[in-house]
């Protein structure tokens, strides 16, 4: 029997409080999510009973935290079915996914005058990190525009490709727009032109069900901390034939073989990849996120979400003078608006001061607010413990600041 979504709420304790004496309605999930009672529990159980460094010492606890430890990479794997645990290398966010990538990929695969493709509709950490490989690399940094729907024009990709082109990158879910990219026609794309593709799933991982495989993307990064795990966990999908070819990006203890005065080789995979000590307790943390996640029916999960989404849509499209940025085919989770006259930065204090969490301004996108001639959005973003009583919190907060600032 899988959990009822409606229960989910009574399992994140830092929800059940009061922030500026209002009861805390949290719409800021986009940039992270509460962490559930068994998540927090993991952590402090790892710290009271288990904890050693790992893949070093032979004595009990330096083998129980190993265990753990490599327990959770085979749940990663499951949770988005990766073939092998050797696909799965431990970062500390999507942000370090991607500069992996960039860094690895560029000094190996990218000559003066090669070209790039990212699109206008990404995160800085998918965006600059590219950007900086090409300015290193002297080779092209090339922008896949958006439309007014903020969707993707696969036309224009597809237009964009060509001999010199020797990476795409692109998220899988906009956090600005929410959009949903069609991923599986774009990486299907980039492959009958011979071309490897990293998608950016930092929005996408805890909102819908994931199946890397049948994705087919070469590199597929995401954070634990947007999906209930803690800050400081991050995922780097990567098919193992990619990572093999990959020299590492970082050096030093467990990730070399052999090293000599005169040279240095190279840990297995994922291993070559993760030089130092990592974060072996929040990683546990994330094992338990996992397990939580896996207590729901993900397609009953997105299909709350979605309904959630709409609903709140809907009621923000009533309030007079509220624009709400794109119209995308698929949207998830995501609600980013401005209303007539009021800057976003001051709609989201105001909330804030009836104890409703939102983002403001421009979200690490500054292409998409450029592209939009904006200075920044409001954005709502939702996850599975949020309900309708939040989005009416929602409306109606942003009425009452309506109303006070045209007073
Ligand atoms: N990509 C997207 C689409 C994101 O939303 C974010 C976080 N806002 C990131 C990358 C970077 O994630 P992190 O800061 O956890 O590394």
């Amino acid at each position: 029997m899988n959990k009822d979504i409606l229960t989910a709420r009574g399992d994140f304790p830092i929800l059940n409080q009061t922030v500026n004496d209002q009861p805390l309605v949290y719409l800021d999930n986009a940039a992270t999510t509460q962490k559930p009672q068994c998540v927090i529990d993991a952590i402090s159980r790892y710290y009271t009973t288990v904890n050693a460094n790992i893949h070093r010492g032979n004595h009990t606890l330096a083998v129980h935290a190993t265990e753990a430890y490599e327990n959770v990479r085979k749940k990663v794997a499951d949770y988005i079915n990766a073939s092998s645990t050797n696909e799965i290398v431990f970062t500390s966010g999507a942000t370090e996914s991607i500069n992996l990538v960039a860094h690895s990929f560029g000094e190996v695969f990218v000559k003066p005058g090669d070209e790039i493709l990212v699109s206008q509709l990404e995160h800085h950490s998918n965006y600059v990190p590219w950007q900086l490989m090409c300015q290193k690399q002297k080779a092209k940094f090339r922008v896949i525009p958006f439309d007014e729907k903020g969707e993707l024009d696969l036309e224009i990709l597809n237009s964009m490709i060509n001999d010199k082109t020797r990476i795409i990158a692109i998220n899988h879910v906009s956090n600005s727009l929410g959009t949903v990219n069609p991923i599986h026609e774009i990486v299907k794309i980039a492959h009958s032109a011979g071309i490897p593709i990293l998608v950016d799933g930092a929005q996408a991982v805890q909102h819908m069900p994931h199946d890397v495989q049948a994705i087919d993307a070469d590199f597929y990064a995401f954070s634990g901390h947007k999906m209930y795990a803690p800050m400081g966990t991050g995922i780097l999908y990567g098919k193992e034939s990619w990572l093999e070819k990959l020299p590492p990006y970082q050096s030093g203890g467990e990730m070399i073989n052999q090293v000599t005065p005169q040279e240095v080789t190279f840990n297995v995979l994922p291993y070559k990849f993760e030089a130092g000590t990592p974060n072996v307790a929040d990683v546990i943390g994330l094992g338990a996120a996992i397990d939580y996640l896996n207590l729901f029916d993900f397609k009953q999960l997105q299909a709350y979400e979605e309904d959630l989404l709409n609903y709140g849509l809907k009621l923000l499209k009533d309030i007079e003078g509220l624009k709400i940025y794109g119209n995308p085919k698929q949207r998830s989770a995501i609600i980013p608006f401005n209303v007539d006259g009021i800057q976003h930065y001051d709609m989201g204090i105001l909330l804030d001061a009836r104890g409703i969490a939102v983002r403001t301004g421009q979200h690490c996108t500054q292409p998409i607010m450029d592209a939009l001639h904006i200075s920044g959005t409001v954005r709502a973003s939702l996850a599975l413990y949020n309900t309708e009583e939040d989005l009416d919190a929602l409306a109606h907060g942003i009425r009452r600041v309506i109303r006070m600032i045209r007073r």
